[in-house]
């Protein structure tokens, strides 16, 4: 298929010079660094961290099968949108992005912070992106197309098929954002790279390795975007401290599967206690590390429990999740106590 990110780019970006790091120029650490005005006495921090984050990016491609040059970091997914829309989207009503909705708006909002056209499109009474609409909705300026699987907040997933369907036949990027993925049992389009020339992916370290307090978005997409990208990023965007403490939670697999694995067990046991409870008019199994509710009294029980010091999120989004609820996923004491919590209220408007 043939797909430049060079014929999207926004002019001002196709013809940046980007700003180069004193430390671009000299690869090694065992220099007088006397370039980038930092103070030479040791604190602990005052050396410039790694531009472009080498040694976390290899320990990175390792666990994800992606070329170390595919790979962008950013300070948590949210920053990579806002560098992909900065990117490719010329402001004020010349180009447009889709997304899907309910859905996690962080897509909608980056867009308009930087004064792009949103067109959204409901999802399917099923919760899968409306692909028919779709054509209709996106035209030869929709620049990039959110697409979120696992679905926050719903937890459903969208095939592959429909994922590639939509890169064959767009003229924009598609952005896959799979931040659940490593909690469900689809498989990541991750394989599909070196296919679509454009295809993006979004993963993240805030959900299922913990590490959301670190903020580190991953980006994994043709070695052409990522460049483009590597130019608009600031350069020292991910610091030193988080690129040490983040190697070294991933080098812990084995605490991440055990940590991982409980949330899957808590997953189904909450689901099941759930959909026990006549509150709820829906449950929804989920593929995420969260589960959706929806109720006719969805603001007292949010109330009710906020007033007990359980805070969970509401998504009361008419029509197709009027009364929901997202309930994430805690430690099985945490979920002891919603679930008593819940009986008592469920049995109280019994
Ligand atoms: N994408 C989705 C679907 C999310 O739910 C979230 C966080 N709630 C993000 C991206 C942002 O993740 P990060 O912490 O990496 O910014």
């Amino acid at each position: 298929m043939k797909f430049s990110i060079k014929d999207i780019l926004r002019p001002n970006i196709a013809s940046l010079a980007p700003y180069s790091c004193a430390r671009d120029e000299y690869d090694g650490d065992d220099a007088t660094f006397l370039d980038a005005n930092e103070n030479p006495y040791d604190t602990g921090y005052n050396r410039y961290p790694d531009p472009m984050q080498r040694e976390l990016k290899k320990r990175i491609s390792a666990i994800k099968a992606v070329g170390e040059d595919m790979i962008l970091l950013g300070n948590g997914s949210d920053e990579i949108i806002d560098i992909l829309i900065r990117s490719v989207c010329r402001p004020s009503g010349v180009d447009n992005v889709v997304t899907f909705i309910p859905g996690y708006s962080m897509y909608d909002v980056s867009a308009h912070i930087n004064d792009v056209e949103v067109r959204s499109i409901s999802l399917t009474p099923s919760f899968m992106p409306d692909i028919e609409r779709y054509w209709q909705v996106a035209d030869g300026n929709t620049r990039l197309t959110f697409i979120c699987t696992p679905h926050n907040p719903i937890g459903t997933a969208v095939p592959l098929e429909d994922i590639e369907l939509l890169c064959s036949k767009s003229k924009g990027l598609i952005v896959v954002d799979e931040a659940y993925i490593d909690f469900s049992s689809i498989p990541s389009a991750v394989t599909l790279l070196d296919k679509y020339p454009n295809l993006v992916i979004l993963q993240t370290l805030s959900k299922s390795w913990g590490m959301a307090g670190l903020r580190l978005g991953m980006c994994f997409a043709s070695r052409e975007i990522i460049a483009v990208l590597n130019k608009v990023k600031a350069p020292y965007n991910i610091s030193s401290e988080t690129q040490k403490i983040a190697l070294s939670l991933l080098n812990d697999v084995k605490a991440y599967e055990e940590r991982k694995n409980e949330i899957l067990r808590e997953r189904e046991r909450l689901l099941a206690e759930l959909e026990k409870m006549s509150i709820f008019t829906h449950v929804y199994a989920s593929q995420g590390n969260f589960i959706l509710v929806r109720s006719n009294h969805c603001d007292e029980i949010y109330k009710y429990l906020v007033d007990n010091k359980v805070v969970v999120r509401k998504r009361d989004i008419p029509p197709l999740i009027g009364g929901g609820i997202r309930i994430t996923v805690g430690t099985p004491q945490e979920n002891d106590l919603l679930i008593d919590l819940l009986i008592k209220y469920n049995t109280s408007v019994e």
